[in-house]
């Protein structure tokens, strides 16, 4: 049996997803066997598309489906540029330029030139690469697949986009209210996170404590913690201000994490003023963190006391889903797809504002039973919902649709 990176064979996977889904993945792949699948978007780590797609390969290709993963390569004007259209499409106002139009589609037509792109099914991810659509072949089928919070976009960006969406077979969202006014079919697909990678299987407790003890972050206080890319829509500098409300009541220290992508330029902008905003607090930990910090990231959130994601725009919160997997409940703010993944006082608690946040922060603080309650319901929810074993099958399915079989 081909194993996956870690060296996980599906059938370990049996262990932690609710029966029957190794079985019906297994049906499924059987009617697909030898047909291939290719991935594209714009980086290969930082953030949540490439975090999936690392592990998404070797699945496919062990269930017997030739996949495969491109990477499109850009110019800092071009990254400038889609991560305008990012700001643009959640529905901030920015200004694109025709320079920054016509760079967009100057890379997009380098790259399909360099690219192949004979597989049965083409999955091109978010607006990035969404131009490639000029190069498709009759003989396979296309999907965007659009990760982002797309629900109110600023209407000259996504009319620009639009254009070139309509070529496509399908656009797969993340939400019911992200789809779009399109002649295309669009799917509804719950993004997932693998229970069994470096970022999420069970760690010792030595494991945990040598991580808070590399940072020196207190073991004797109460951590709330937010991992994220250092971007605006995550709110990083809203979390230290709901933080400082907490600390006047709750002793407890705040641990910041996050890294950068490759194809977002601004992350060091909001870094910055995220170091001002904490400065003079020995409480606050920001770590800027290198790409492959799995086993980090995984030992803070199980290390972590409250877990939050308090994102103002979010297509779906892969963190959210990481904590609750490690029995969390999660303070999410009430945005995109994190309003689908925490069950108001069920999984944990969504907010509107500081405030809010912080309040909830306090409540889980003070409330230990009740904590754990929801934690337990938390590991529950997202194992039946958000894993990546149900994440396969709905693209097999999808495969299966799109290709008459
Ligand atoms: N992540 C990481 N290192 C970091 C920050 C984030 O590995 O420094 C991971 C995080 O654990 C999650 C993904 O990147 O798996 C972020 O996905 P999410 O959907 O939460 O947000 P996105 O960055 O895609 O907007």
């Amino acid at each position: 049996m081909v194993a996956t990176s870690n060296n996980i064979s599906l059938q370990n996977y049996r262990e932690v997803t609710p029966p029957g889904t190794i079985d019906l993945l297994c049906k499924l792949a059987e009617r697909l066997k030898g047909r291939s699948i290719l991935h594209v978007n714009s980086t290969k780590v930082g953030g949540g598309v490439a975090e999936m797609l690392h592990r998404f390969i070797p699945l496919f290709t062990e269930v017997g489906i030739k996949a495969s993963w491109q990477i499109l390569q850009g110019s800092p004007l071009f990254y400038q540029t889609t991560k305008s259209f990012h700001n643009a499409l959640q529905g901030q106002q920015q200004t694109v330029t025709p320079e920054m139009y016509e760079e967009y589609l100057k890379v997009n037509k380098k790259n399909s030139s360099e690219m192949s792109f004979d597989s049965d099914v083409v999955v091109i991810h978010d607006p990035q690469p969404a131009a490639l659509i000029a190069k498709k072949q009759k003989k396979s089928k296309w999907l965007w697949r659009c990760h982002i919070d797309i629900s109110k976009p600023q209407r000259k960006v996504w009319n620009f986009l639009r254009e070139y969406i309509a070529g496509y077979d399908g656009a797969i969202f993340s939400l019911p209210s992200f789809a779009q006014k399109l002649s295309l079919p669009q799917f509804l697909v719950y993004p997932s996170i693998d229970p069994l990678s470096d970022k999420n299987r069970d760690l010792t407790g030595e494991e945990v404590r040598s991580v808070i003890e590399k940072y020196g972050i207190p073991a004797d206080k109460p951590m709330i913690l937010q991992v994220s890319r250092f971007d605006r829509f995550k709110d990083p500098v809203g979390v230290i201000e709901a933080y400082r409300m907490v600390k006047k009541y709750n002793d407890c220290c705040l641990v910041l994490a996050g890294g950068g992508a490759t194809d977002d330029p601004e992350g060091v902008l909001v870094l910055d003023a995220v170091k001002e905003a904490s400065l003079r607090d020995k409480d606050i930990f920001i770590l800027d963190l290198p790409p492959d910090s799995n086993i980090i990231i995984n030992a803070l959130q199980r290390a972590a006391k409250v877990v939050l994601q308090k994102s103002t725009r979010e297509g779906f919160g892969l963190t959210v889903a990481e904590a609750m997997w490690k029995g969390k409940p999660v303070i999410g703010g009430a945005a995109g797809g994190i309003i689908v993944q925490i069950i108001y006082g069920e999984t944990g608690f969504t907010v509107n504002s500081v405030e809010g946040c912080a309040y909830r922060i306090r409540y889980l603080l003070n409330n230990p039973e009740h904590f754990a309650q929801m934690g337990q319901k938390a590991k529950e929810y997202t194992r039946r919902n958000f894993l990546i074993t149900r994440h396969l099958c709905d693209y097999l399915a999808l495969m299966l649709k799109m290709l008459g079989i």
